[in-house]
């Protein structure tokens, strides 16, 4: 498993209930991962982990561990196996880790280059992270907050605390919940697992994409606003625009009008008048960006690299764009 990948699924298992790794887990992860993911404090040893894999058959069938105190007063641990019977276990084995939501808020905010401690609101469900400039640079400030399970029954409940004005930006884990969850205009929704990767040191956040994501919601909920709709018509209105504006917005749409005029601003001229609707230039350059840049888009045909030069270019942005002014 690369850690990118196991950064995935540390943020699914945030977004799901009593996920505990195991032994048999954790050996597949790259080597040093959990001590590192431990000691940012976004694992922990599980408390109630007393599950273990059969060391004697193929299949290392999970089994409940018991716990017996030996004369010696060590404790010795051991499993029942339908073959072997009772087979003892090795104390590492029956270690397991559980993810951690107040330092992974922690974490989070840190990224993000927030200064304030992340504020629970609702144990283990929903934390204040503080306030960011947004858009980035300007003298302007939203409200992150951190949600998760936010797909569960219950999401209603902790989808309150956001409020009804749709301006706070809502990270959640992985998974994007129904849009009938928020009790007002629908805020803008961002799954850490779209915009957040792994980097040999810790977590490193993609600016460009949480910028996106955030400027996509946020042109959704101003033309749900606009309408005196009931909640299913918004919903629907939401849809139609929601699609819309991911054809409008494709960025092969955007880098075809680049190639084609070879400025920014003659490439957002000429979609303008091609789609009926306003479209900026920063558009056209975030997407060129998004592609690499400029000399990647020109030399796109003969370079298979591209994305990987996207990914370093994104890191070093996202820290300029994300401090805190
Ligand atoms: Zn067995």
């Amino acid at each position: 498993m690369r850690p990118d990948e196991l950064f995935r699924l540390v943020l699914a298992a945030a977004d799901d209930e009593g996920r505990i790794f195991s032994h048999t887990d954790t050996a597949t992860w790259p080597p040093g991962s959990v001590a590192q993911l431990h000691r940012l404090g976004m694992i922990r040893e599980a408390s109630g982990c007393l599950h273990a894999p059969c060391p004697n058959c193929p299949d290392g069938h999970i089994e409940p561990v018991t716990v017996r105190t030996g004369t010696d007063q060590r404790q010795r641990f051991f499993i029942w196996c339908p073959e072997s019977m009772r087979v003892e276990i090795a104390p590492q084995m029956c270690q397991g880790w559980e993810l951690d939501p107040d330092g992974l808020a922690r974490g989070i905010a840190a990224v993000l280059g927030l200064k304030d401690h992340p504020r629970p609101v609702l144990a283990q469900r929903f934390w204040r992270l503080g306030r960011t400039s947004w858009p980035p640079g300007s003298g302007h400030t939203r409200e992150v907050v951190f949600a998760r399970r936010l797909h569960q029954h219950d999401a209603a409940t902790v989808a309150a605390l956001v409020g009804a004005g749709g301006r706070a930006i809502v990270l959640v884990p992985y998974h994007v919940p129904d849009e009938r969850v928020w009790p007002g205009a629908v805020p803008a929704v961002i799954p850490l697992a779209e915009v957040m990767t792994w980097d040999i040191d810790g977590p490193v956040l993609d600016a460009m994409a949480m910028v996106d994501t955030v400027e996509t919601a946020d042109q959704l909920a101003a033309a749900g606003a606009a309408l005196t709709l009931g909640s299913v018509g918004k919903q629907l209105v939401r849809r139609q625009v929601k699609a819309e504006i991911k054809s409008l917005l494709s960025d092969d749409a955007y880098l075809a009008a680049y190639r084609e005029h070879g400025s920014f601003r003659k490439a957002a001229e000429a979609l303008t008048q091609q789609t009926g609707q306003p479209v900026a230039k920063d558009k056209v350059r975030r997407a060129v960006e998004r592609h690499g840049g400029l000399a990647a888009i020109v030399s796109e045909d003969d370079s298979g690299s591209v994305s990987r030069r996207v990914a370093s270019q994104r890191r070093d942005r996202a820290k300029k764009m994300l401090e805190r002014r």
